[in-house]
């Protein structure tokens, strides 16, 4: 009821639906009839403000196994989550490592191959020195990157390839359970959009905000934007301003 409420007066609604029956008690042999009607809104709730309080989402986080990750990641991650300090995490960590330095230096030797010739760039290199690129790139962001940052950032969105090819979207977190041992989880975090009953997921700040991650909301993803705090699982509006219109 809140949230319709909520939405019925962003659309500027002075009623709302409510069910209403012929009789109080029904009972055996007593034939009860129920309808739709409509109220005018009390007081109250016509003319409380839109204000911050008004405009909290509240994520959820999905429970483990949820997220399905791709059959590579599914060898190394039990019911999508794995401790850090164990063999497969060591494992993880050290295929990254490797990964990257291998990257670095494969795009050093090529880089350099190309650049020791004398004679000048046919077409046929130029292809090649993009696909080069091209695939580093693919490689760094997909077994690089988000892994390095998920040390400091604690949520990043999860790579596509490490994902199921079902999955659309989810997110890896890093979080510290009570014995203080660090675990990796694939998550999914979503929330109610408190504007439009939406359904918000956590998407790249980028471009209008700073913050890496943002909750935004599938229906309107550039105007209900919203924080995203993972202890507290709450977030509040940081969109466009809505009073600048009045
Ligand atoms: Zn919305």
């Amino acid at each position: 009821m809140p949230s319709l409420i909520q939405r019925l007066r962003f659309a500027g609604l002075k009623h709302k639906p409510v069910i209403k029956k012929d009789n109080e008690r029904g009972g055996a042999g007593k034939q009860l009839i129920y309808w739709l009607d409509t109220e005018p809104l009390s007081e109250e709730e016509a003319y409380s403000s839109l204000d911050k309080a008004d405009k909290v989402v509240r994520y959820q986080r999905s429970s483990a196994g949820d997220v399905k990750p791709s059959w590579l990641f599914r060898l190394i991650f039990n019911q999508g989550e794995l401790k850090n300090r164990s063999h497969r995490g060591y494992w993880l960590m050290g295929s990254i490592v490797f990964t990257v330095l291998l990257l670095a230096l494969w795009l050093g030797l090529a880089l350099f191959g190309q650049v020791s010739k004398t004679s000048p760039l046919t077409l046929g290199q130029m292809i090649n020195l993009a696909l080069l690129v091209g695939g580093a790139w693919l490689i760094w962001t997909q077994y690089g990157l988000p892994w390095i940052r998920l040390v400091d950032y604690r949520v990043v969105k999860a790579p596509l390839m490490a994902l199921s090819w079902k999955e659309l979207s989810a997110e890896l977190e890093m979080h510290r359970d009570s014995k203080g041992n660090q675990w990796t989880r694939f998550v999914r975090f979503t929330g109610d959009c408190p504007i439009c009953s939406g359904r918000v997921e956590l998407m790249s700040g980028k471009p209008e905000h700073r913050l890496p991650l943002v909750g935004r909301c599938v229906e309107s993803p550039h105007a209900h934007v919203f924080s995203f705090d993972r202890t507290q699982l709450t977030g509040h509006y940081i969109g466009p301003d809505l009073h600048a219109v009045d």
